[in-house]
């Protein structure tokens, strides 16, 4: 889950790397006041869960106060685009900085490298701009290090990756302090990305982290309960911020068939299988193990939120839980419901037969195979 610049900054602050001063704005009398602590010498920047804001018009230097609230006030309220995410984004807050000098732009992140089963630290004297551009046209411009997560860095390692990446001297110390401090925040605060594009060289000799993008491992959020509001904010759609919530894997693909399942894998080929029978997914649902009767109506309910969907597919693969179980789930979630599209469960599995014998006559349609259960939700969705 990504987190915002501002709390990004927080958590960095937090490990004592280097972020320049700075505060959170919802309106243009809240921007006044932070741009006057800082003698209105500010940077104003869109809060929001994009890449490239600078060039989606997101991010402003200002000299004085009065226009750095101006600016915040034609911000809030306005749609971002840019290249990376071309729907775009609305900004509510922004982040007023102390303006930084800038006399040289580096580049850090900390990433997985799951073939090595290692963290990685790119470092770059070319920072500033596009990371996949510097990929492209000067690959030998990111120096890669290595970092055993059981053993953490070594001074000596970091130290020479710094050098390797040609970061002139005056500025390596800092840079050294800065890495351990990002390898640190990655490892203690569960963190799957750290990217750092600006790394701020000032013409005074400091060295600050002029952007931050931390994006912390979802798998890891029961632990971090500080950013259950962060979690919606980053969601594209609103169903998908209230499956968040719910706990509930939940995709919005914009389509008319509403589709759940147990199991990704099993919802994925139930994707598939819709496609393949000329009908447009709506979602990715999965409904997990068990399948009981609350699990099915919050699912089921979550699904028929979109109000495009003509037909629903049910794909269960009893194994543990069995066919008649489910079945009997089915029947008394959609009983307290009032379901007014087709329905078509596919049932397999631990005692098939039963469940379909149980769905018998009632509102939805038993099918024996995902195929067959595509075809027919897609028939009876678009009759
Ligand atoms: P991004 O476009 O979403 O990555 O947003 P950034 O925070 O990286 O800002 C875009 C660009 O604005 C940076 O690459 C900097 O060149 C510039 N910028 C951001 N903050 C400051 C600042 O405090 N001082 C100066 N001089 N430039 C800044
Ligand atoms: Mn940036």
């Amino acid at each position: 889950m990504k987190l915002h610049e501002y709390q990004s900054k927080d958590l960095l602050a937090k490990y004592g790397v280097a972020v320049p001063g700075g505060k959170v704005a919802e309106n243009a009398s809240e921007a006044k006041a932070i741009a006057d602590e800082f003698g209105g010498k500010v940077v104003v920047k869109a809060q929001v869960l994009m890449g490239g804001r600078g060039k989606a018009g997101g991010v402003k230097l200002f000299g004085d106060s009065d226009s750095a609230a101006t600016f915040t006030q034609e911000l809030i309220g306005k749609r971002l685009v840019s290249i990376q995410n071309p729907d775009g984004m609305v900004v509510d807050k922004v982040l007023v900085g102390e303006l930084v000098d800038i006399a040289e732009e580096y580049y850090l992140s900390v990433l997985l490298d799951r073939a090595e089963q290692k963290l990685v630290v790119m470092i770059s004297k070319e920072g500033g701009v596009e990371i996949e551009t510097v990929a492209e046209e000067t690959p030998e411009a990111i120096v890669r290090l290595h970092v055993d997560p059981a053993w953490g860095v070594d001074d000596f390692e970091v130290r020479d990756a710094v050098q390797r990446a040609k970061i002139p001297a005056p500025a390596q110390r800092q840079m050294v302090a800065m890495i351990k401090g990002l390898v640190q925040v990655y490892l203690k605060e569960d963190a799957d990305m750290i990217e750092i594009n600006p790394v701020a060289w000032t013409p005074d000799g400091k060295l600050l982290a002029a952007d931050a993008k931390v994006s912390i491992d979802e798998n890891a959020l029961y632990r971090h309960p500080e950013y259950n509001e962060t979690k919606d904010d980053g969601a594209e759609h609103e169903i998908d911020a209230e499956a968040s919530k719910l706990g509930i894997a939940y995709v919005n693909l914009g389509g008319d068939i509403g589709i759940m399942g147990n199991g990704a894998g099993l919802v994925m080929c139930s994707l598939d299988e819709v496609n393949r029978a000329g009908g447009r997914p709506a979602n990715f649902l999965d409904v997990g193990g068990g399948a009981n009767a609350e699990r099915v109506k919050t699912c089921v309910g979550l699904v028929l939120m979109d109000e495009n969907v003509k037909g629903l597919l049910i794909n269960i693969f009893g194994g543990i839980t069995r066919c008649d179980e489910v079945a009997r789930g089915l029947l008394s979630a959609f009983a307290e419901m009032n379901v007014t599209i087709p329905v078509v469960a596919r049932i397999e599995g631990t005692a098939a037969a039963e469940g379909l014998a149980i769905l018998e006559g009632s509102q939805i349609v038993g099918a024996k195979s995902m195929q067959e259960a595509a075809a027919k939700v897609v028939e009876l969705a678009y009759a």
